[in-house]
């Protein structure tokens, strides 16, 4: 192991470094998973003694759970400001499943085109590609792309049934133009699905404004733990057809040739849901809107230039993606002569800083960000499919949220 003891002081974990230590734990790690906050906790904790079977018992404590699911459903709808009246939420485990259950349920066939961006995370492509023809909005050598190569995909015939795209990347930070991508697809028809596992947690999301009609997201990246996650879409996408995921709860008749589905979101909800889940994702949710936006804002700004400045400064360090304009604080680079995970190893194991490398779940977007030609992405997957290697080129990711301190910053650029 690389450190020999960790400990919690108060909110602090320190940890025995490779040749000292201790030194305190620096997690910029968030855009994978962030830590639970103390309101998400508290509600959980405060949950614990009074949850029981949702929608299958009778007694008290089955019916006050079976009621804050419920409710859950609508803060969910609220919180991404739709509306209860014309949008649902379900409670899938993560965005992964979310994305799943939801190019399932549009009952796609391979004569149809979905478009999608070369920004993806997997979770946002592979769904699709099971279902339907991809058709993907390149990016330009920075890692971004304008609205007009949008409107570009959506005109091309046939047009797409759907337009799925990233509300903010986990390997860049880069913030596509939600609005101007939500106008151009609403004035042509195309249903927008965005997968805001990034954005959630750190911008205000109004569905209903950006003129989108889903939305997906995961609770563990927002503060609450794994397990449960929100897609909130419209209704009437969910009226007909055969659920997801098969059951009981998910139906009002069965007999062995026949099965009559639930209504709305019931549907969807076959087997017993995670309610623990779900109350931690309402209290983030609760918690984000109440604590207003301006404080968290104001401190990711810092974070995002505070990163800036540190990774500008470190000589042979090369950054992945745009370097200005609105992003989220999420940075991706290489270092000269230093293969990335030797890098991200090091930064853990000689300086508790957690981060990620690799290619983040989204190879297509790491392929254009280090200029790989496709003839070198067709010899990778030739070579790994035979076993002659394992590990793409890649990178190194950091990424901050509301938690982090602004002075975890400079000892990145330390220990660079
Ligand atoms: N989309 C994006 C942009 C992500 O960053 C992630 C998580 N890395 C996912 C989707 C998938 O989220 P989950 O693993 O919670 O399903």
């Amino acid at each position: 192991p690389a450190f020999t003891a960790g400990q919690f002081v108060g909110d602090d974990l320190w940890v025995s470094v490779l040749d000292g230590g201790p030194r305190q734990y620096v997690d910029l790690d968030t855009a994978a998973t962030s830590s639970a906050s103390v309101a998400v906790a508290e509600a959980v904790q405060e949950f614990l003694p009074w949850y029981a079977s949702v929608h299958r018992g009778a007694g008290i404590r089955s019916q006050i759970t079976s009621a804050r699911y419920e409710e859950a459903r609508d803060i969910m709808v609220r919180f991404v400001g739709a509306d209860p009246a014309t949008h649902l939420a379900l409670f899938p485990r993560n965005t992964t499943e979310a994305l799943n259950l939801l190019a399932y349920r549009l009952r796609l066939t391979k004569g149809d085109v979905v478009a999608t961006t070369a920004v993806e995370h997997h979770a946002n492509l592979l769904p699709w590609a099971r279902h339907a023809r991809l058709r993907t909005v390149q990016v330009d050598e920075r890692g971004t792309f304008d609205v007009a190569a949008v409107e570009a995909a959506l005109d091309e015939y046939p047009r797409p049934k759907v337009l799925a795209v990233s509300g903010g990347s986990n390997v860049t930070g880069w913030l596509p133009d939600l609005r101007a991508i939500g106008a151009a697809a609403r004035q042509r028809g195309v249903l927008v699905v965005v997968d805001g596992a990034q954005l959630v947690p750190h911008r205000p999301v109004d569905i209903t404004a950006l003129n989108v009609d889903v939305i997906a997201f995961s609770g563990h990246k927002m503060y609450a733990p794994f397990g449960a996650g929100a897609l909130v879409a419209p209704r009437h996408l969910f009226a007909t057809g055969e659920p997801f995921l098969v059951g009981g709860g998910a139906v009002q008749a069965v007999s062995f040739d026949d099965v009559v589905w639930a209504d709305g979101p019931d549907r969807e909800d076959a087997g017993s849901p995670n309610v623990l889940g779900v109350v931690a994702l309402t209290a983030s949710a609760d918690e984000l809107r109440s604590d207003g936006w301006s404080s968290v804002l104001a401190h990711e700004e810092h974070l995002v230039r505070g990163l800036d400045s540190e990774l500008a400064s470190v000589p042979g360090l090369h950054r992945l993606g745009p370097v200005t304009g609105d992003r989220l604080p999420v940075a991706a680079f290489n270092l000269e002569g230093v293969p990335h995970g030797l890098l991200a190893a090091r930064l853990a194991n000689e300086y508790a800083i957690g981060t990620r490398s690799g290619c983040f779940c989204a190879h297509p977007y790491m392929g254009r960000l280090l200029g790989l030609s496709e003839a070198e992405v067709d010899q990778f997957h030739a070579d790994v499919r035979a076993g002659r290697r394992h590990r793409l080129p890649g990178a190194v990711r950091v990424s901050a949220n509301r938690q982090t301190y602004l002075t975890d910053i400079p000892l990145l650029g330390q220990a660079l």
